[in-house]
């Protein structure tokens, strides 16, 4: 029974969504040969050979790796590893699948079940990206196989989803969780993730509506653009008594629409049958692929990082920016490890690497970022010294920066040259606080602050860190203020 509807005029019309994400696999060669894995490379046709360019004779060995892969995806969803597996023909004529077929799994997937992001898993199988066609301006079609025999992983959720955010969020995640096993590059704009939304609307909250499946979502926003277009469409065509039509429509970004490109075939078209050329796999059984060594080989998966910086006491915001964007986390993990114990330098060096660090880099491209990092012996040092009020906040800044500029900066020593410590001395601040007290713009204030009203000392501390340029010690300041006010 569906819970989650939208109102229209009157009538609660109730949403489905079940997403199909595939993933190219980031093997060194492809699935059925020893060709190196690299769909974007420029030169047409430079990645191929007899087997992927489906030559007759040809036999087809599987990529061990990628098999692999898609056992650690399933192991990390909590899915369920089949022992038996088997790849099959999915039979359909097209240009850029030479063979006739492509190699998919039908019956028997790597992985079933599992629970990504909160959303029920159906299952995850492995299969061969096709190769790309290109049509020129004679009308005439071009075929290039660098992309043909790419292992490709397609996850396919229950219809569980009601809402775009969900649909997006669901995404998002399995996005970061390829990133973080390290098996695909996972990047939307170039291809590596696609995004299919199956979409359906019902009037009875018993009875699932007839879906259409949206094909060509190329960012997160398409999906959200096209999934709110079809839910429109299908209440206007439920409201007028149109009927919906199974099939396959393609998202338009430029006019935020859908268009049927054909209806939909069902799995009896395409004749899945056992692939003859492939051996069966036992995944648990035999010892090739090292059940085991792959369920140990984990890393660190999103969620157990998220649950380990809240216990660290991170904000919220500052965990979500560690652990999608894993150079600043994993900078964090080394400056903080030997001094898990000390609250203050975790939360300093939190908000430090989060808003100063980050900041000053934000602006460089990706794959430059961590190159500007700090050494972590002197990020530790920084850190050290505002604990210890060696330094104030202002002068750690400033020296953040210039240790981002140059690596060879050292804060201690850099703070002692450019007279950036902070000064604790009571000798050296007492001049100052005296000629503050004996200033007669400051009589209303010196009277307040004896009536109780406490802000008016602070008033004057301000005054003391001003005239030193940032860097009297204010607990310091304070407390001799204090003492010549009694
Ligand atoms: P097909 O045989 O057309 O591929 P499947 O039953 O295999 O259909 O489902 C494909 C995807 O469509 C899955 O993600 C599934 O959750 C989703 N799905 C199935 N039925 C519906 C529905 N009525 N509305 C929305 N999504 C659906
Ligand atoms: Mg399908
Ligand atoms: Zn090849």
């Amino acid at each position: 029974m569906l819970t989650k509807f939208i109102e229209s005029n009157g009538k609660k019309y109730y949403p489905v969504i079940g997403m199909e994400i595939h993933a190219e696999m980031n093997t060194k060669t492809k699935m059925w040969c020893p060709c190196k894995n690299d769909p974007f490379e420029d030169e047409p046709n430079k990645h191929v050979c007899p087997i992927c360019m489906a030559n007759p004779g040809t036999l087809p060995v599987p990529n061990l790796q990628a098999i692999q892969n898609v056992m650690k995806m399933g192991f990390s969803v909590g899915g369920n590893i089949a022992n038996f597996t088997e790849f099959d023909r999915k039979n359909y004529f097209y240009p850029d699948i030479p063979k006739g077929y492509q190699i998919s799994q039908y019956k028997f997937p790597i992985v079933t079940d599992g629970n990504l992001a909160g959303v029920k898993l159906t299952r995850i199988h492995l299969e061969e990206d096709t190769a790309t066609s290109t049509h020129d301006k004679d009308d005439a079609t071009l075929i290039n196989f660098n992309r043909a025999g790419v292992p490709l992983m397609e996850l396919v959720t229950e219809p569980v989803v009601h809402d775009s955010e969900t649909a997006i969020h669901f995404a998002k995640e399995m996005q970061l969780l390829l990133k973080t096993l390290n098996i695909s590059d996972a990047d939307i704009e170039k291809g590596h993730m696609r995004m299919e939304a199956n979409i359906s609307i019902s009037l009875d909250p018993n009875i699932f509506g007839i879906k259409v499946e949206v094909k060509n979502i190329g960012s997160f926003k398409s999906l959200e653009g096209a999934i709110k277009y079809e839910f429109k469409r299908h209440i206007e065509c439920l409201q007028t008594g149109e009927t919906i039509v199974q099939e396959t429509r393609g998202y338009d970004e430029a006019s935020g629409t859908t268009k049927s490109q054909r209806t939909k075939e069902n799995s009896a078209d395409y004749r899945y049958f056992p692939d003859p050329d492939i051996t069966k796999m036992y995944l648990h059984d035999n010892p090739v692929f090292e059940y085991e060594k792959v369920k140990a080989s984990l890393p660190e998966l999103p969620n157990q990082k998220r649950a380990r910086l809240e216990v660290l006491g991170l904000k919220k915001d500052t965990i979500e920016l560690f652990v999608t964007q894993p150079i600043f986390g994993n900078y964090f993990d080394s400056v903080v490890m030997e001094s898990l114990e000390n609250i203050n330098f975790i939360n300093l060096s939190a908000n430090y690497i989060s808003s100063d660090l980050a900041g000053a880099v934000k602006e460089k491209p990706e794959h430059e970022k961590e190159e500007q990092f700090p050494e972590i012996v002197n990020f530790r040092e920084l850190i050290s010294m505002i604990i210890d009020e060696k330094i104030a906040s202002r002068a750690a800044k400033d020296i953040l920066t210039s240790m981002i500029a140059d690596k060879n900066i050292t804060p201690e020593k850099y703070a002692e040259e450019k007279d950036l410590m902070q000064i604790s001395d009571e000798a050296r601040l007492f001049p100052i606080i005296q000629i503050i007290l004996a200033d007669e713009k400051n009589v209303k204030s010196i009277a307040d602050y004896k009536k109780g009203i406490e802000p008016a000392l602070m008033a004057l501390v301000g005054q003391a860190i001003k005239q030193t340029n940032g860097k009297a010690n204010p607990t310091i300041t304070k407390k001799i203020f204090i003492e010549n006010l009694k």
